[in-house]
């Protein structure tokens, strides 16, 4: 993990939140690249899941809601995860992260090994006021998660765009969680993002929808960004762990060097638990009227619903490479083009005078097509390795040659292989390399 935080900082991916005061647990900034990768990792999410798609819309809803919200969700009575405290050292800790570790030293503090208060359950929602006035009625909180911002739309979209069973709402947005033991790196924060996506269908159809949508989120995970299928794997809930809303919920875990196989997104059938609370707290119906059998019917959702910053965490350590080349040790981000935050570095021979006018022309050129960076420090061969480092696909070198042959040489990330493209062709060329993107 210290590989990763590092290069993280180093190359500009990810700093600790607040770092000139010391940090702050749980919380993180994205530097200029890591902001590039997220932005990436939402837009694949998007064009998969509402793009191209005839049966998903988007939306995007508030932080705070009507705290009933998190009444009818089970939220305010059952967003609670067991934790100790140690009488000693004053450590908290996950009660269920205990036993995982070591069950021998239950009831015993994994720092000091003081004693352990009893468990207590702990709500995960970040309360906050709204208005003036500090007191019970004014409490709000923060989303734990962005579901049921679809939910309390249901009725909008539904007329709105007049969708017809089986159709989805999908949303990119932030959650929060006041995690007792955040950590990890980016893993588990406190603040973080979320991709999730309603998928209504009618009542009956749910298992098979189901299926589908592990299926196809399977295939977003290795055909859309990468992940090698055998670091994933699926898991199916066992019923004592099952959320209070679902029928079965299956996880796709990947296989992280810190922790062996953990969640990194959730596919669950909620039933119509959530439809059939909102309407019973709000006092509206929330029904979808079936023409075929001319009733009203509650719809059934199948949910898949993964963080961003894991996503994101998942890529680097999956892309990460230390390879040896001509003696020399070179570190290599085999991200997808589409996913690489630089998509190409413009980097002259040298600062020769002579070399810098036709290099800024050639990063002019190629700034409106695509992210570029422009590189003049250093020996070529150090450059390469800066941009294969964080994962550019295409380097471009302006050389004397370019001087009299108006042509560029285009260097690629993965093969190392050199090609010479005239500077009339050159966008041309990238797109082809860049898989079009
Ligand atoms: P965990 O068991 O790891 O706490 P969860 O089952 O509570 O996760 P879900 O409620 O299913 O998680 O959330 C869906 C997805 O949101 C997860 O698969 C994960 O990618 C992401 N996620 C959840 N909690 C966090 C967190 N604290 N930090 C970063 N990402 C998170």
């Amino acid at each position: 993990m210290d590989t990763f935080v590092s290069l993280c900082k180093r190359r500009g991916f990810v700093f600790q939140s607040s770092e000139i005061y010391g940090g702050i647990g749980g919380f993180w900034d994205y530097g200029p690249l890591g902001v590039e990768l997220k932005n990436n990792i939402k837009k694949s999410w998007w064009r998969a899941t509402v793009q191209e798609r005839e049966d998903v819309v988007g939306i995007e809803t508030a932080i705070v809601m009507n705290p009933r919200v998190w009444e009818a969700s089970g939220h305010v009575q059952t967003f609670a995860d067991p934790m100790v405290d140690c009488k000693n050292c004053k450590h908290r800790f996950r009660t269920d992260d205990l036993k995982a570790n070591d069950p021998s030293r239950e009831g015993r503090c994994p720092e000091c090994g003081g004693e352990l208060t009893e468990s207590r359950m702990f709500n995960l929602m970040f309360k906050t006021f709204i208005g003036p006035v500090e007191d019970e009625a004014s409490i709000a909180y923060l989303r734990p998660e962005t579901a049921q911002g679809m939910f309390v739309n249901f009725e909008n979209v539904l007329t709105t765009m007049r969708k017809k069973l089986p159709f989805g709402i999908a949303q990119i947005g932030r959650s929060f969680r006041n995690e007792i033991t955040p950590g990890n790196f980016i893993f588990r924060d406190r603040e973080f993002e979320q991709m999730e996506m309603e998928f209504f269908v009618m009542p009956g159809t749910d298992e098979e929808w189901h299926d589908r949508w592990i299926e196809s989120r399977f295939s977003w995970w290795t055909d859309a960004l990468g992940v090698r299928k055998e670091n994933l794997r699926i898991r199916e809930h066992a019923t004592e762990e099952l959320s209070h809303y679902s029928k079965r919920t299956v996880d796709i875990e990947y296989d992280f060097p810190f922790a062996g196989f953990a969640e990194i997104e959730g596919i669950a059938n909620r039933t119509d638990f959530d439809l059939k609370q909102h309407e019973q707290f709000a006092g509206r119906t929330l029904r979808y009227f079936d023409e075929a059998s001319g009733e009203q019917v509650i719809p059934y959702v199948v949910e898949p619903a993964m963080g961003v910053d894991r996503c994101f965490l998942t890529l680097l350590i999956d892309s990460y490479a230390e390879e040896e080349v001509r003696g020399e040790k070179r570190t290599v981000l085999r991200l997808k083009p589409e996913l690489a935050p630089i998509k190409v570095a413009i980097l002259p021979l040298s600062r020769n005078e002579q070399l810098v006018p036709p290099a800024h022309r050639v990063w002019d050129l190629l700034r409106p097509h695509f992210m570029t960076q422009y590189d003049d420090a250093q020996s070529i061969g150090r450059r390469y390795r800066r941009q294969d480092e964080i994962g550019t696909p295409c380097c471009v070198t302006v050389d004397f040659d370019t001087l009299n042959d108006e042509a560029v040489t285009i260097r690629e990330r993965d093969e190392m292989t050199q090609v010479r493209v005239p500077i009339a062709n050159l966008v041309d060329a990238l797109r082809e390399k860049l898989d079009g993107c």
